[in-house]
């Protein structure tokens, strides 16, 4: 028998229903995550979440019992700071809006995050913030009004809390496209290309695997990116929007939760005649 595991030299995992929902990890995560790094295969962790840098991410999985690196760790931010280099050179003054990830992905590429138009930045790149107010977006809207470019770390249209679904980034850069008439000139995150380049660069994957659970975002996003990808269904995706899947948003396998990993692979065509329980 040969695990799923055993013909992938690195798992990359979403993080929101598949490691931790709200403030616990997943059941099985800790001991699974263990077990791939005791058999010498590669974990990253994927996160269109633009907001947390990946030191405050690691530290977060840390204290749920998953040690891992700021090095393991790669943010929408990452991917959407390096995306930047495609429009302006580094050195550029670029507009922060969103949490402390978006500008610390900013200097770590070599631009320079400013937050006000007054300081007149060359371009505009937009992420996730749970404190961010309408003055910051106030301050895109008269930035883009100048015409420069536009980048979204993703456009995810909710963000779950322990309370419920809250608006997510995609939601609030809807708000400044609708007031400049504007759409963001490119996207970093799930399911676009770009965190997954930044990902597989990091990591140096050959054969990577993508587990995730959402099929919209992991799975569409790890499929396009020519990987081969995990349906856990300990997220929001249900057996029966699986078996509902189309085109490139099916996953190649399906497991209930991360223990699939360890296990014979179940392949997807296998699971939609609902004969696995
Ligand atoms: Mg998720």
């Amino acid at each position: 028998m040969t695990a799923l595991c055993d013909d992938h030299d690195v798992v990359f995992f979403d993080l929101d229903g598949v490691i931790y929902i709200g403030r616990n990890a997943v059941q099985h995560a800790a001991e699974v995550v263990s077990e791939l790094k005791a058999r010498g295969i590669g974990c990253c962790f994927v996160t269109n979440n633009a907001a947390r840098t990946p030191i405050e991410v690691a530290q977060h999985l840390t204290d749920l019992g998953i040690p891992t690196l700021d090095s393991e760790v790669v943010t929408g931010s990452q991917a959407g700071a390096s995306l930047m280099r495609d429009f302006v050179a580094p050195g550029s003054k670029v507009l922060a809006v969103g949490g402390p990830g978006v500008a610390a992905a900013l200097i770590e590429r070599g631009f320079v995050p400013v937050f006000s138009n007054d300081d007149e930045p060359q371009a505009v790149m937009q992420g996730f913030g749970p404190q961010l107010s309408w003055s910051d977006l106030a301050e895109a809207c008269y930035a883009l009004r100048r015409g420069i470019p536009w980048i979204a770390t993703n456009m995810d249209s909710t963000f779950p809390t322990g309370r419920g679904l809250a608006p997510g980034n995609g939601s609030l850069v809807m708000a400044v496209a609708h007031a400049t008439g504007r759409q963001p000139d490119a996207v970093a995150g799930k399911p676009e290309k770009s965190l997954f380049d930044e990902a597989v660069a990091r990591t140096k994957a050959v054969r990577g695997l993508m587990v995730g659970d959402r099929l919209d975002t992991d799975i569409a996003g790890g499929n396009r990116a020519g990987m081969q990808t995990l349906l856990v269904l300990t997220g929001v995706c249900t057996r029966g929007d699986s078996a509902a899947a189309k085109g490139d948003e099916i996953p190649t396998y399906v497991g209930e939760d991360l223990r699939s990993l360890l296990v014979e692979p179940v392949l997807w065509s296998d699971t939609i005649g609902g004969i696995h329980a």
